[in-house]
Parts: structure tokens; C-alpha cells; sequence
């Protein structure tokens, strides 16, 4: 005989039982099935409610009522022909009348007890049974319906009863000695005390009836039938690329079962491990998966078989100088929490004996404190012990695997990857048998470490960067662009995966948890919600994804002072906008001890030279011990192209609004021609060189006149650079006599930084500079006499967006 049991899920709608009767129908080919089921998906949870409202007098409770029969009668109208509906209409009918009645007693007397609460939820299964055998019949099968009431018996620990195996087990065989059917029908999660009043066995309760009825009637298998393929290496509802394991033995689904996979209720597996009967758990929605299959031992040779997690956990501790050394404490505070039926998830406590923490759920929190606040009066008035520590809203997460013990680091591992995402750790406990080692961490961290772990652990060590990307613009989109080509590439050759979760124009933010479409973004953007930077940084909060990197393509001053907001929440910050870093030097060391303080990369590569790669080897020079001891450097594309096309054909007021035409200069084009981007760069370049510099201390010696300076808007600007026509031909012609090219240089000296426009010599480094191009000369400790010279292309969004790219890159490889 095999045992099928059907969970909520599987048997929520009469299209779902369309399937289970199929699933039956093909088993009951080759041997006998006995099908045990739950209630419809939802109607225990819907009972328990209506219970509740009953009993607080809220009349409410009889339009609850009036769903639950809706949704059975629904489905018996879906299931059943018209022509033998109305008995089997009527027998549900009946049945509603008597759960009506109960519900009318609990709300006449405004009490519900937990054998009242059984009575009703009781309905549930019977329900289910009833109608699934009835839908049975009418399919020709050979099928009885078996109330399990009169097979399992129990003690009175109404809700959550424990079985009396002895009675059970004779009765099951006896039952199954004589049936004749092909299939039988239970109720799952109901039994019945020696008085014959109703009980059930704890929520979840069917796993445990079909393992019940398994190991006594020594059927060859027990299969789990529910709503996905298996067991997996972690919920799937929260990892995305967990997966079904293959073969797990029953101490490790015991173990993950218990923590929180509750794919089979955790005590299920006792009764079938005794006998050695395997158990599958296989998916009603896709039959012809494999599934999991559960045996004594598992051919898996994963040290680590799974990642569970419980939530809505409480951590109390127990704490004060005068529980060292002293016996019985710990005793006592068992005891007082056992008295209270509390259960007790995980215990730590510290060799030095001075403190007891202990995970408990979190709706015994207020109970736990006040009786262990009771427990040690004496010894809280004393000072001895401290009064119990509460911290709600935390959860557990537990590794699972047998082989645990033979492997060492595992432990290392699982804390450095959680700590390397910024996961605190409040507990840890490690059982002597090291099947599983659990740590208590904040409910919020629960998906980034259930992810990480995974990632850890099970995949194929791809590492999943989550980008927000803000501003699309020239840079941005470019690097959008690079970003889809290379997708595919990152993951074969460097096992990154770059995923964009979030756009933004100035107008519209774009979310997708998925990862947004990188060949279609501008439409769905278009049509996203309106811009708010403090939604954009809750979201991003809240998604709470491992590698998250805040990406800043905007040259604005407002995007640049949320970057403190995000470093904080341990989201890395890549940026090409020069403010954050050009700002007051207290601003800028602060950025970089909250990256270093959160583990955060803050990264700023094209701040200086677009994509050439001059921060990070200046960065590099100094890790490595060189000292800086002087920098010259040409670092503006817009005046570079400026200064190589302005000559006796072209006069200065053309050649600037030629370069702003062709977008070699900001919108404002004196942001460029005042020097004070120029400023903001070497400014960069000498605080990375540890120099404590603010932009005020860069001297800047103009080479407009005097109008140009004082100009109010970019229009009259333009039209002083016409006039002053002589001015800057005076500079032209007086560089043209001394056989020199004009630059624009920047040098950092002796601590001191200056921005100038130079006469170049023929024998210069910086006289050849071409078109846009940026050049940066490093004199150094090591670099006397020759300097580290860098050069190439300094502007232009394509390379800023490389640039931009390469930082994202240094992170995945990181
Ligand atoms: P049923 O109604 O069939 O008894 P349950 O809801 O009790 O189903 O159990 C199945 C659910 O268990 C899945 O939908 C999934 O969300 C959850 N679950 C938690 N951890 C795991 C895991 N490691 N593997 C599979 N499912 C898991
Ligand atoms: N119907 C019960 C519950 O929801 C038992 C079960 O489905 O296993 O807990
Ligand atoms: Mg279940």
C-alpha cells in the first residue's frame, strides 16, 4: 500500500482536486493508495478566525462563516454532476448547520476553548474528505471515505495533542486488515481523545496523520504531495534559485523541517524513520518532477543539505554577575519556562556562565518576562541578575547537513559571509552532533542571508551585483548599454551577475525585483511612478539585497549628499559625480570611514579623467607606501579641445560655443573656463594623495577677463568672450611667439595645488595632447626622475560610462 497525503494547497479548488484525483487515479493503477488530505487551502486559518470573532461577541463571524460554506459548496458544484449534486449538497449543508450551532454556542458564551477550537477546525478535514471522496465515486473510482477520528487517538492537549500510539496502531491495522477498497480517504490533522471528544495534532497536523497511518499499516512508501518539487536547499519563496535536493537522509529533514521548512511537519518523520519506509515529497502542480526523496541515508555527498530559517523569533537573556559559578540558574529558568509551555527554539550560553540567551516565539515574549522577571525577584532586588532582556523580531537561520562534522570551516564560512553583508549575528548555537549550526539575526536580514548563504553554499559561486541606477542621460544610458552587451559575458567568464533593480530619470523611478529589461527600460520608465529620492532609498532598504550599489550618473548636488544615507545601510555607492568628494573635506573623510565602518565600497574612479584608470593607481601608489611629491596634469577635455582648436581662423568666442555644440563642455560652460572643475579634480587627486586640502586652498589665477568672470548668465558670458575677442588673442599671439601650445595644467605641489592656463614648450609631455585627451604626470618617492605618466581619453560619456562600469566590476571582483 502507498500513502498519499495532499496538502491546503493541493486541494484549494476543485481545479487542483481535478489534478490530486488524477495523481490517485494513476497510483491506484498498481497497488492500494490510502489518501489522507487537508482542508481546503485557507479554511483552517478562516475557522480559527471565525472562531475568534465568534467568541469576542463581533457578528462578523457569520459572514466568515458564510465564505467557508461558499467556497465548499463551490467546489462540490464544480466537481460533482448536476445529476447527483443535491445529496451530496446536502450532507455539506448538514454539516455547516452543526458548525453553525458550535459557532452560536462560543458566541452565546463569549468563550473558546482549545477543545471548542479543535471541535471547529475539525470541520475543515472533514469537509475536504467528504467532498474529495464524493468526487471520487462519481469518477468510477473504487474509493471509501474513513473518518481518522476513530484510528488516532490522543491525550486531551487540545490543539496540539500527542498521539497514543499503542491503541492508534492496532486500530489502523485492524481497520486496514479488513478494507476492501482500492482507495481510502482520511481526514488528515484530526483524532479523536479516549472519551471520543475531537483533537488535533498541531498545525500542519496531515503530515503527521499520513506518517501515522504509514508506519503502522506498513505501507512500502509515504508520498507528500504539496505546492512545490521538493524539499529545497532553502524556501523558495525567498531564494529564487534554491532547488529541490535530490535525497536527503530523514535526521537532516527532521533537522530542516524543524527549522522552519515546513514542507512536512517536523515530528512526521518519527514514526516512518522507525520502519525505514521512504518518503517523497512530490509537487501536484508538476507530477512529473522527481521531488525529493527522504531514506535513511542520503547518497548526497553536499556536506550541507539545506538553509532554514524560522521567523518572529524573541531573544531573551539572562544575564549578571551573580549567576556565575552558582548552580541551578539555568534550571530554574527552565523550569519557569517549560511551566509556562514555552517553547524553546535555541539555547547560547557564554563559558564564562554570565549570561543565558535563549530564542523563544515571539507571542510568548511578554509572558517569558514577566515569569522569569517573577522567578528571580530576589535576585533582580539584589542586583545579582539583571531583569530579562527582550529583543522581538528576530529570526533563525540554520544550516542543515550530516555530514557537517567531518568538514571543517563550515562554521567559518557561514559567519564571514554573513558578516561580509553587513548581517549582524546576535546568537549562535552549535549542536555537539553538528547536523546544524544556527544564528539569530534581525527579521529584516532574513532574505539577504538566507541569499548569501545560498549563494555560499549552493551556487556555482555567481555573485549577483543589484544596481540602482540614478540619472539616464548621456552617461547613464551609455552604461546601461555596456551593461546589457556584456551581461551575458560577466557571467561566463567572471561569475558576475549585474542586474539593474531600479532606474531613475529626473522625473520617474523604475523598479523591477526581477532585474529591469535592458532592452526595453525607456517605455516602462516613461510610464513608472514619479521621482522620490526618499521612496527610492526606502525601497532600496527594504529589498535589502546582498551587493547592492547606489550608481550616481547625475552631476547633482542633491544625489551627491545622499550617499552618507546609503553607505550607512551598507549599499555601495559608485559615482562619476564629482561634488560628493569635492565637498568639504570633513564630508568627504566621513564617506570614506562609513564605507570602510559598513564594509561599502565608495567608489569615484571617473571623477578624475573619465575611464582612465588615475584614482586607482594613485590609490594603489600609497597602499602600496610611495609617497606623491608633486602631480602635473592637463584633466579637462572641454578646455583641451577648446585650446587645440583656437587659432587665427577661429576666435575664442567661436571655438567655445563649437565645443559646447558638440558637448565637450558642461551646459554652463564657465563651470569649465573658470577652472573650477579643473579645481574640483586636482583637489580629488591631492586628498587621495593624503593631503587635507578644501577647494578654497587651490589657487586659481583666471585667464578670463575680468567682464567674463562677472558675468550673470551663460548668455552673457558668451557675449563678454565676443567682445574680449583681443584678450584672448593677445594670450594666443604671446604663446605662438614663444613656439608653445596653451594648456590648461593643474599642479600639486609641496602641498600646495594651483589651476592655471600655461604656455607648453615643444619638448613637454603636454604639448602633443590631443583633442580631449587627459594627461596626468605622478612624481613620486619611487618615481623621481621619470614619472608614472597616465593618458588618454578624459571626456566623453562613452568612457565616463566604461569607467563607471570598470568601479561596478571592481566590486563583483572584490
Ligand atoms: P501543504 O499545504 O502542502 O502542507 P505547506 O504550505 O505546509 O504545504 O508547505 C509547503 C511550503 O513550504 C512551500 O510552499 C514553501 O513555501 C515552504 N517551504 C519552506 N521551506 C522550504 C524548503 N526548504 N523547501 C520547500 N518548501 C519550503
Ligand atoms: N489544515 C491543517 C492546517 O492548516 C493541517 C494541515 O494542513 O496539515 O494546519
Ligand atoms: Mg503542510
Amino acid at each position: 500500500m502507498k500513502v498519499l497525503k495532499f496538502g491546503g494547497s493541493s486541494v484549494a479548488s476543485s481545479e487542483n482536486i481535478h489534478k490530486v484525483i488524477n495523481i490517485v487515479k494513476q497510483r491506484a493503477e498498481k497497488s492500494k493508495v490510502t489518501v489522507v488530505v487537508s482542508a481546503l487551502g485557507g479554511i483552517t486559518n478562516l475557522l480559527l478566525e471565525t472562531g475568534e470573532l465568534a467568541c469576542a461577541n463581533n457578528k462578523f463571524y457569520k459572514e466568515k462563516l458564510k465564505d467557508i460554506e461558499e467556497r465548499h459548496l463551490k467546489v462540490v458544484r464544480e466537481l460533482i454532476p448536476i445529476s447527483n449534486q443535491s445529496s451530496v449538497l446536502g450532507t455539506v449543508k448538514k454539516m455547516l448547520n452543526k458548525l453553525e450551532n458550535i459557532l452560536e454556542g462560543v458566541f452565546l458564551i463569549n468563550e473558546l476553548s482549545n477543545k471548542t477550537a479543535d471541535k471547529i477546525v475539525s470541520f475543515g478535514e472533514l469537509f475536504s474528505s467528504y467532498i474529495i471522496s464524493e468526487a471520487m465515486k462519481n469518477k468510477d473510482l473504487d474509493v471509501s471515505l474513513k473518518n481518522t477520528q476513530e484510528l488516532i487517538f490522543t491525550d486531551e492537549n487540545f490543539s496540539n495533542a500527542a498521539v497514543k500510539f499503542k491503541e492508534t496502531n492496532k486500530e489502523i491495522r485492524n481497520f486496514f486488515k479488513q478494507n476492501e477498497t482500492k482507495i481510502v480517504i482520511l481526514p488528515g490533522f484530526i483524532a479523536s481523545t479516549k472519551k471520543g471528544e475531537t483533537s488535533t495534532l498541531g498545525r500542519g497536523g496531515s503530515d503527521y496523520t499520513a506518517a501515522i497511518i504509514t508506519a503502522a499499516a506498513n505501507a512500502e512508501i509515504l508520498e507528500i504531495w504539496t505546492d512545490v518539487s521538493g524539499m529545497y536547499t532553502a524556501n523558495p519563496k525567498f531564494v529564487r534559485q534554491a532547488f529541490p535536493i535530490k535525497n536527503i537522509s530523514y535526521q537532516e529533514a527532521m533537522e530542516l523541517s524543524h527549522f522552519g521548512a515546513k514542507v512536512i511537519y517536523p515530528p512526521t518523520i518519527q514514526p516512518v524513520l522507525e520502519k525505514e519506509i521512504p518518503i517523497v515529497i512530490k509537487n501536484t502542480f508538476n507530477p512529473e518532477e522527481d521531488g525529493t526523496l527522504i531514506t535513511k541515508i542520503s547518497s548526497n555527498k553536499n556536506p550541507i543539505k539545506g538553509i532554514t530559517h524560522i521567523e518572529n523569533m524573541t531573544l531573551i537573556t539572562l544575564e549578571g554577575s551573580g549567576m556565575i559559578g552558582i548552580p541551578g540558574f539555568s534550571k530554574r529558568l527552565f523550569d519557569a519556562l517549560s511551566q509556562e509551555k514555552i517553547n524553546v527554539s535555541l539555547i547560547t550560553q557564554a563559558s564564562s556562565e554570565h549570561s543565558i540567551c535563549i530564542a523563544i516565539d515571539n507571542i510568548d515574549a511578554e509572558k517569558a518576562k514577566l515569569i522569569i522577571d517573577t522567578e528571580f525577584v530576589y535576585e533582580i532586588e539584589q542586583r545579582k541578575v539583571k531583569p530579562l532582556l527582550v529583543e522581538k523580531n528576530n529570526a533563525i537561520i540554520a544550516l542543515v547537513g550530516d555530514r557537517m562534522k567531518s568538514h571543517q570551516g563550515i562554521s567559518g564560512k557561514m559567519f564571514s559571509t554573513l558578516g561580509k553583508n553587513n548581517v549582524n549575528i546576535r546568537a549562535i548555537a552549535q549542536g555537539a552532533s553538528e547536523k546544524n549550526i544556527s544564528a539569530v539575526i534581525a527579521h529584516k536580514d532574513v532574505k539577504k542571508a538566507l541569499n548569501t548563504l545560498h549563494s555560499t553554499f549552493f551556487e556555482n559561486q555567481i555573485k549577483q551585483l543589484n544596481l540602482f541606477v540614478v540619472g539616464v542621460g548621456n552617461v547613464g544610458s551609455k552604461l546601461l548599454d555596456q551593461i546589457k552587451s556584456q551581461q551575458q559575458y560577466l557571467i561566463d567568464n567572471l561569475k558576475i551577475q549585474v542586474r539593474i533593480i531600479a532606474i531613475t530619470n529626473s522625473r520617474k523611478m523604475l523598479f523591477n525585483e526581477d532585474g529591469i529589461d535592458l532592452n526595453n527600460w525607456n517605455t516602462p520608465l516613461e510610464n513608472a511612478e514619479s521621482l522620490n529620492m526618499d521612496l527610492f532609498h526606502t525601497k532600496i532598504i527594504e529589498l535589502n539585497y546582498r551587493n547592492s550599489i547606489f550608481v550616481d550618473n547625475t552631476a547633482n548636488e542633491n544625489i551627491a549628499s545622499l550617499y552618507a544615507d546609503y553607505l550607512k545601510e551598507s549599499v555601495a555607492v559608485v559615482t562619476c559625480n564629482k561634488i560628493a568628494c569635492s565637498s568639504n573635506y570633513s564630508n568627504y573623510l566621513n564617506l570614506k570611514k562609513l564605507s570602510r565602518e559598513y564594509n561599502a565600497p565608495f567608489l569615484y574612479e571617473t571623477n578624475v579623467g573619465a575611464g582612465l584608470p588615475i584614482i586607482d593607481t594613485l590609490k594603489n601608489l600609497i597602499a602600496s607606501g610611495d609617497k606623491v611629491i608633486e602631480i602635473q596634469a592637463v584633466l579637462s577635455g572641454s578646455l583641451n579641445f577648446i585650446f587645440n582648436n583656437f587659432n587665427a581662423e577661429n576666435s575664442f568666442y567661436e571655438v567655445v560655443k563649437q565645443a559646447g555644440i558638440e558637448g565637450f563642455t558642461e551646459p554652463d560652460p564657465r563651470i569649465d573656463l573658470s577652472g573650477v572643475d579643473v579645481m574640483r579634480k586636482i583637489l580629488i587627486l591631492a586628498r587621495e594623495s593624503g593631503l587635507k586640502l578644501e577647494l578654497d586652498d587651490i589657487k586659481n589665477n583666471s585667464f578670463l577677463p575680468k567682464t567674463s568672470l562677472d558675468a550673470n548668465s551663460v548668455e552673457d558670458f558668451m557675449n563678454t568672450l565676443k567682445k574680449e575677442t583681443t584678450h584672448f588673442n593677445k594670450i594666443r599671439e604671446k604663446a605662438a611667439t614663444n613656439n608653445c601650445r596653451l594648456k590648461y595644467v593643474a599642479q600639486l605641489n609641496n602641498g600646495n595645488a594651483k589651476v592655471s592656463l600655461e604656455e607648453i614648450a615643444p619638448n613637454h609631455p603636454f604639448y602633443n595632447l590631443e583633442g580631449s585627451d587627459n594627461i596626468v604626470l605622478f612624481f613620486t618617492d619611487r618615481y623621481r626622475q621619470q614619472p608614472l605618466i597616465i593618458k588618454g581619453a578624459g571626456a566623453g560619456a562613452d568612457v565616463t560610462a566604461s569607467g563607471l562600469f570598470a568601479d561596478i566590476i571592481r566590486i563583483g571582483n572584490n
